[in-house]
């Protein structure tokens, strides 16, 4: 427990605790569902684009601390980005995710989100980590069916 411990840093703890737009939204422009078999975690993202811009976003669901605490932590970063922005922020926090042990990641661009990156060491974790922010981009695609994360969790090149 004491390398799990260290995961559980004490922002994850918060959002784990008490979870951000933890809430169903009224008015949801588009919303999926996302589950990852491999722990049970089931999300629901859903979120408002107007513009081009997650003007809200919300999430409901039930699964693992990890899992739970980042999909908070997702949709506190992404509300008021571009779905542009939105893409990046994937991208930045799935590089951080998925690094070798001397990968490279922006702490700048990733800000309260770097508290997660302890999970890159443990890759039974990394499905639970990552569930909300592919769900996430699946919506913000237009994706209709369920996002399982059965893929590899390491990005093929290019
Ligand atoms: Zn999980």
């Amino acid at each position: 427990m004491s390398d799990l411990r260290e995961l559980y840093q004490e922002t994850v703890m918060d959002h784990n605790r008490r979870p951000r737009n933890f809430r169903a939204l009224d008015e949801a422009t588009c919303s999926l569902e996302g589950y990852n078999p491999l722990c049970g975690d089931r999300v629901i993202v859903a979120l408002k684009l107007e513009d081009g811009v997650v003007t809200d976003i919300g999430f409901q669901g039930s699964g693992c601390a990890i899992s739970k605490a980042s999909a908070s932590m997702m949709t506190e970063t992404v509300k008021g980005k571009t779905r542009e922005e939105a893409e990046e922020l994937f991208q930045g926090f799935h590089q951080m995710i998925t690094r070798p042990d001397d990968g490279d990641y922006d702490p700048e661009m990733l800000g309260d989100l770097e508290a997660l990156a302890g999970v890159a060491e443990y890759p039974t974790r990394i499905k639970c980590v990552m569930l909300g922010w592919h769900t996430l981009r699946g919506a913000l695609r237009g994706q209709r069916e369920t996002v399982a994360t059965e893929e590899s969790s390491r990005m093929s090149e290019g």
